[in-house]
């Protein structure tokens, strides 16, 4: 058994001498690969990091300095903030009960950053359904994107919490806000809004954000000529614009006098059949249990759709093309004859990543299926229901630009840029050609992809650059 503290010893001399080369001016074309694997030693590292602030926790042996708690040992002798050192405690702690996860941190195919969120997962009432699925979870997420991961992990306790019959917790219940002079010559407002409230705000804040930034450049273009103009070049930077769309969306406000009717967004859902058929199935027994406590005397023999009343949200004025009449089945996703399969199928639309279940936001925020069915008042959603292959109709070739139900139906599909590097939410990216027009591809769902405005211009500068070349 080696000595854990000449190991230490060891550790230290490898990398006073790997920053000694790394200060050397180096030749080697290998950056992106060095930086990844020194990425993987980080892993290794934090295993035993937190092999050792475990037991170091436990020993009780902090306090013999006088420290109150192993976190305030931490946090005065590695100068760190408190949450870092709470948060090392916890991931100690949460770390000692995930075998599987610890053997992959140790083995530098998960990071650190995963371990907190998988903590989260494990902990409560939660831990047996956890120790039952922690090899999947593991395996299953190793080559996701952390914004993937983290999703997955979000839907797990979902499903994890219906298995157990724990209710969801309501994120509108926790919603607040607060507003006051910071100091004396700034002023605060911040605010915790559950996600669909809160796309709600920030989709209205970027309409007037990018109102004030082609005022911004129309600006830049007047003083430095066309084709002179780059962002660095705008009066306000994207920060000051969108506290500026805030004050601009209070003004408005104000100078509406009468309340009247306002008009509402309409937000988009995404749901896969299965979860929209128990969720539905679910409403249904609620209502029966209400109406059954309301009235003992009546049992209920046709128990009516509670979706088929007049408030259906699918009935939200259709501002967009959405509505045409060509619109695929997939609104209606009873009338289809189609059945629900159990598992994930890498070619649905709306990337299943965990169960193959799918409730969130068009920008991918997880948001409780329930809220979906029976959303809030004054809250037009528009539920999005795919099938196992999810596969949307053809809109024809004969447009240029993917317009309308098209560009939605593909915005649905692909959810963010499809550039590997990017994780740009579909709603702020271009509908692309992936055969160009010019060369004969159509304008069709099969021809089309997400790119953002930065990867769309990237794209065609690497065009030309190939086509200038020899
Ligand atoms: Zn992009």
């Amino acid at each position: 058994m080696a000595d854990v503290a000449a190991v230490v010893d060891e550790l230290h001399s490898c990398l006073d001498l790997l920053n000694g080369c790394v200060a050397d001016d180096l030749d080697s074309g290998e950056f992106g690969g060095l930086v990844e694997q020194l990425g993987k030693a980080q892993c290794k590292l934090d295993a035993a990091t937190l092999v050792l602030t475990r037991r170091f926790d436990r020993s009780g042996m902090w306090h013999k300095d006088g420290a109150r708690n192993a976190k305030a040992w931490l946090r005065t002798r590695l100068g760190v903030p408190d949450s870092h050192a709470g948060n090392q405690i916890a991931d100690a702690k949460a770390l000692s009960k995930m075998p599987v996860v610890a053997a992959a941190l140790a083995e530098g195919t998960v990071s650190r950053s995963r371990v907190g969120l998988l903590a989260k997962a494990s902990s409560g009432e939660r831990a047996g359904l956890f120790a039952r699925d922690e090899e999947l979870l593991v395996e299953q997420t190793v080559g996701f994107s952390y914004r993937l991961f983290s999703k997955a992990v979000r839907y797990w306790i979902d499903i994890a919490n219906d298995e157990l019959g724990l209710g969801e917790p309501d994120p509108h219940e926790t919603r607040t806000a607060c507003s006051r002079g910071d100091g004396d010559d700034q002023w605060l407002i911040k605010a915790v809004l559950d996600v669909v409230a809160g796309v709600e705000v920030d989709a209205e804040l970027r309409r007037l954000q990018d109102e004030l930034f082609a005022e911004d450049w129309a600006e830049a273009v007047a003083r430095l000529g066309d084709g002179n103009v780059t962002t660095d070049d705008l009066a306000r930077s994207p920060g000051q614009r969108l506290a500026d769309a805030l004050v601009e969306m209070a003004r408005r406000s104000a100078a509406t006098t009468k309340p009247g009717a306002p008009a509402r967004r309409v937000i988009n859902l995404r749901m896969d059949y299965q979860t929209f058929l128990a969720e539905r199935a679910q409403l249904a027994k609620d209502q029966q249990a209400k109406q059954q406590q309301a009235d003992p005397e009546q049992p209920d023999p046709e128990q009516p759709d509670p979706l088929a009343g007049p408030e259906q949200p699918d009935q939200a004025p259709a501002s967009e093309p959405l509505a045409d009449p060509e619109q695929p089945e997939q609104l209606e996703p009873l009338a289809g004859p189609e059945q629900p399969e159990p598992l994930p199928d890498s070619e649905g639309p709306a990337n299943p990543v965990w169960g193959g279940r799918v409730s969130e936001t068009e920008a991918g925020h997880v948001v409780a299926p329930s809220l979906i069915l029976t959303p809030e008042d004054g809250v037009h959603v528009r539920r999005v229901v795919f099938g196992s292959k999810g596969h949307i109709l053809d809109f024809g070739y004969a447009t240029r630009l993917f317009t309308g139900g098209l560009r939605q139906a593909i915005i649905e599909r692909d959810q963010q840029c499809s550039h590997p590097y990017c994780e740009t939410p579909g709603s702020y990216c271009q509908v692309d050609h992936v055969i160009e027009y010019e060369d004969g591809g159509h304008t069709k769902e099969q021809n089309g992809r997400l790119l953002c405005g930065y990867h769309n211009r990237l794209k065609h500068t690497q065009k030309h650059a190939r086509k200038r070349a020899p």
